[in-house]
């Protein structure tokens, strides 16, 4: 890399980084001078298949114009067979640059995900069915049919507590964990009971604990994971470096999921290819989700520690080396393996890994970032909860709703029975509850003189919101007996 100086550098002093570092310090082990050129074409040298004939650094040395090659270039076989190379310095592989997924923003609604759609319907299915089974077993089992007062052994009438709406009130108390103030008597009855009860233990478990997964974790949405993702789909275009080590492997590769890749890349209009990695990296940022940058995982690693938009997916598609390149049988091979050998052994090779890649330049910016958003992970804003509030507002509205239609019900049933208008008796009925004190009011007589059932409970004239027991019960004989 180039320093950032405001004088004017010349000649080594231009440059710095991990290749600088590297060759100074090997310099010092062997005792050289040495003098850093650029290759005039920019490119890290790969091999013309028709004429023949290599560019880049590969060609620079060929030509006897340098000594040695030393950058980020990879060790292959077709400028092993050109060049020598000494031990690798650095090892890496092929991954996918691509921007970072991006968050979901929180469900309202997420307390319903732990759940799926499918669960919730049956779950559904099996309240309603569950209420409707108890019903009809509570009718038909005689245990269930109950003497209303206890101190007559001769009652006239049995009374039956599992009224349709009082099954499904059964239900969904013992779904809600709360259970209600009746309870089956019958063995049959109970056994119903009894394995709803356990179907909610288990289901009201199985929700909790998926529940907290749910509400906590960020959900990402990557629409490519791997290679194979980006193989199979044509929307999001992907390059590499041109005449690069990249390229070459798919160029190469004898797997069909690369060679597809390949094909792809090169048919690609515009090119997908690249001058440097630079350009791919900025590619991939102003792409928009629409262009992976195949790149080597050590430059990868560079980009992603400083910019925080930018990621690496999936895993490493090969194995290889960085090595330094030197014209065939050069003499200074072995005594520069050696060096290198001996840095690496110091610890020397990564304690510059760290200075360049993790702190000078801009390294680790993206570390607090990390951070940040793993601590505040587990504080839950109204964004992920919200939806409960929701569901309790519809609730009461609902529940608002209802009452107002059993007062209407109410007050035209009594305005009917009493023959005076509604209005009158809905205003009457309207001034008591606006008064606010007092949990007694005077029975209406008359509302029940004319009642078909003579339940002394349906008789106080107040207002049953299950209705009375009698109005399902069995009036008349005992069936039992
Ligand atoms: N390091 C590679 C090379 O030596 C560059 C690349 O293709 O990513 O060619």
């Amino acid at each position: 890399m180039r320093k950032d100086s405001s004088e004017k550098l010349t000649g080594n002093a231009q440059y710095e980084g991990y290749a600088v570092d590297l060759i100074h310090e090997i310099s010092r082990v062997l005792g050289f001078n040495y003098t850093i050129r650029l290759a005039p074409d920019g490119r890290y040298g790969s091999l013309n298949r028709e004429t023949k004939e290599w560019d880049g650094m590969i060609r620079e040395l060929l030509d006897q114009k340098a000594d040695l090659a030393i950058a980020d270039l990879t060790i292959t076989y077709d400028r092993e067979q050109a060049v020598d190379f000494t031990m690798p310095f650095m090892n890496l592989g092929i991954s996918i640059l691509y921007r970072k997924p991006v968050k979901q923003p929180p469900n309202l609604f997420s307390f319903l995900s732990p759940l799926s759609l499918d669960v919730w319907i049956y779950m559904a299915t099996a309240y309603l069915g569950v209420s409707v089974l108890l019903f009809i077993l509570a009718r038909f089992t005689p245990y269930e049919w109950q003497n209303p007062h206890p101190c007559n052994p001769n009652p006239d009438h049995l009374e039956n507590q599992f009224t349709l709406f009082n099954c499904m009130w059964f239900a969904i108390g013992s779904l809600m964990q709360q259970g209600c103030d009746f309870l089956p008597k019958a063995v049959s009855t109970r056994m119903v009971a009894g394995m709803w009860w356990f179907f909610t233990l288990i289901m009201i478990s199985s929700y909790t604990a998926n529940l907290a997964a749910f509400l906590t974790v960020e959900r990402m949405d990557s629409p490519i994971e791997s290679a194979e993702d980006l193989a199979k789909q044509t929307k999001i275009k992907y390059g590499a470096l041109r005449g690069g080590s990249t390229a070459a492997f798919f160029r190469d590769s004898n797997f069909s999921t690369y060679q597809r890749m390949w094909s792809f890349m090169e048919s690609a209009r515009p090119s997908v290819f690249t001058a440097s990695n630079g350009e791919g990296v900025e590619r991939v940022m102003k792409g928009k989700d629409s262009y992976a940058f195949l790149m080597e995982s050590t430059s990868i690693e560079y980009v992603i520690e400083r910019n925080c938009e930018l990621t690496q997916v999936g895993g490493m598609l090969d194995s290889k080396g960085y090595g330094i390149a030197m014209p065939p049988n050069s003499p200074f091979r072995t005594a520069i393996s050696g060096a290198i050998l001996k840095l690496q052994e110091e610890g020397k090779l990564h304690i510059l890994k760290t200075r360049w890649w993790k702190e000078k330049r801009g390294g680790g910016s993206c570390r607090d970032d990390t951070t940040k958003t793993s601590s505040t992970a587990n504080e839950l804003g109204l964004a992920n909860v919200g939806g409960v509030f929701v569901v309790l507002m519809g609730g009461m509205g609902v529940a608002c709703v209802i009452a107002v239609c059993e007062f209407v019900w109410k007050s035209r049933k009594v305005a009917v029975e009493e023959r005076s208008s509604l209005c009158a008796e809905m205003a009457s009925e309207l001034r008591f509850a606006l008064r606010c004190h007092g949990s007694t009011k005077p029975s209406k007589r008359t509302a029940c003189r004319s009642s078909s059932s003579t339940s002394a409970m349906a008789d106080d004239g107040h207002f049953h919101p299950l209705g009375s027991y009698t109005s399902y019960g069995f009036v008349g004989k005992d069936p039992l007996s």
